[in-house]
């Protein structure tokens, strides 16, 4: 099947009643760690590539690599998403290159660090739902800002800063018609996320319950949600790393979001965790190994234990053969009518 779009996933994971991870690649063994994950556990997939991957990779080699998971993976339905695009412009070029699916985050400035008015925010997400939903594809906004930096993207902070208002949402999504809505509600970007385990003070899942009931109907985001487990921390402590003590969030809390209207849970720092903790080991254990291929290949293997656990978690394992792709011309009709 080709690509599809996200919208579709995520109505899908609504029907059935469950969420989907969105894993960030910025090469091909992450994208072989993703795609193998998803073929185990029969999931349907979600890859999400920032500003940051894409400067990384070149567009062309990350759009070369999505046809060759679609061309190998023909039982998988995939949507390729934009993470944080800072501008319309960004997201444009996104859906220009065959992206299924951008995320405009308004609720910063271009520069992707200075929070925005709810004016701007509005303007520039209705700009690309316009330009996205005439192509079928999908689109992700955001209200509130989340904490952390990440790729050089982020209002850094602890997340409490700009949290998400019901009321707002619902105003921002029908003003913008977006598919998808990102909320703030303590969680940050990156693997310092809470200094201890945390509780209903520093993540607000009240605050989710309260938008769902609010906006029951839209498909709601978590981002910052990789869980950042002790178990990734000390495999790269043990082999020479210096990761400080960190928190990340908590399985059943995600769980707990996706009883309440969560759909897709961007997941990222534990991907990038297992991948440095098994490299780091092959290279302390085995310091005369020098092909790549020595400690590239236990760690795609450590992202895709990762990624299939998660898969499980969130719920979207075995959903993979539920339907038939739309293709993007009569999503593109649906958006129309
Ligand atoms: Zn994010």
């Amino acid at each position: 099947m080709p690509l599809v779009s996200m919208r579709q996933i995520l109505d899908e994971a609504a029907k059935g009643g469950y969420g989907v991870g969105a894993f960030n690649v910025n090469n091909m063994e992450q994208i072989q760690a993703i795609m193998e994950a998803a073929r185990e556990t029969k999931s349907p997939v979600i890859i999400q590539a920032s500003r940051g991957a894409r400067a990384y990779a070149q567009d062309r080699y990350l759009y070369h690599l999505m046809l060759a998971a679609v061309e190998l993976y023909p039982e998988i339905p995939i949507a390729m998403h934009q993470d944080h695009g800072n501008s319309p412009q960004t997201c444009i070029s996104a859906i220009d290159m065959g992206f299924t699916s951008v995320m405009m985050d308004g609720s910063l400035m271009e520069d992707g660090k200075t929070p925005s008015t709810f004016e701007y925010n509005v303007r520039v997400t209705r700009e690309v739902v316009e330009y996205a939903h005439a192509r079928g594809v999908t689109v992700e906004g955001e209200i509130g800002t989340l904490g952390g930096i990440e790729d050089g993207h982020g209002a850094g902070g602890t997340g409490l800063e700009h949290l998400t208002d019901p009321e707002q949402a619902a105003e921002f999504v029908k003003l913008t018609g977006v598919d998808a809505l990102a909320i703030a509600i303590g969680t940050s970007h990156g693997a310092y996320k809470f200094s201890k385990k945390p509780t209903g003070e520093t993540l607000k899942m009240d605050r989710l319950i309260e938008i769902h009931k609010r906006i029951p109907d839209v498909h709601l985001v978590m981002h910052g949600s990789s869980s950042v487990p002790k178990e990734l921390q000390d495999v790269i402590n043990q082999y020479g790393g210096k990761l400080k003590p960190t928190w990340g969030v908590p399985i059943e809390e995600i769980q707990l979001g996706i009883k309440n209207g969560v759909r897709k849970i961007n997941v990222d720092t534990d991907n990038r965790l297992a991948m440095t903790g098994a490299i780091r080991k092959v290279l302390f254990e085995q310091p005369e190994k020098f092909d790549p291929r020595d400690y590239l290949k236990p760690a795609r293997e450590a992202m895709k234990k990762v990624v299939a656990e998660r898969m499980v978690q969130f719920g979207q394992a075995g959903h993979a053969g539920d339907y038939e792709p739309i293709p993007l011309s009569e999503m593109a009709k649906r958006y129309r009518q």
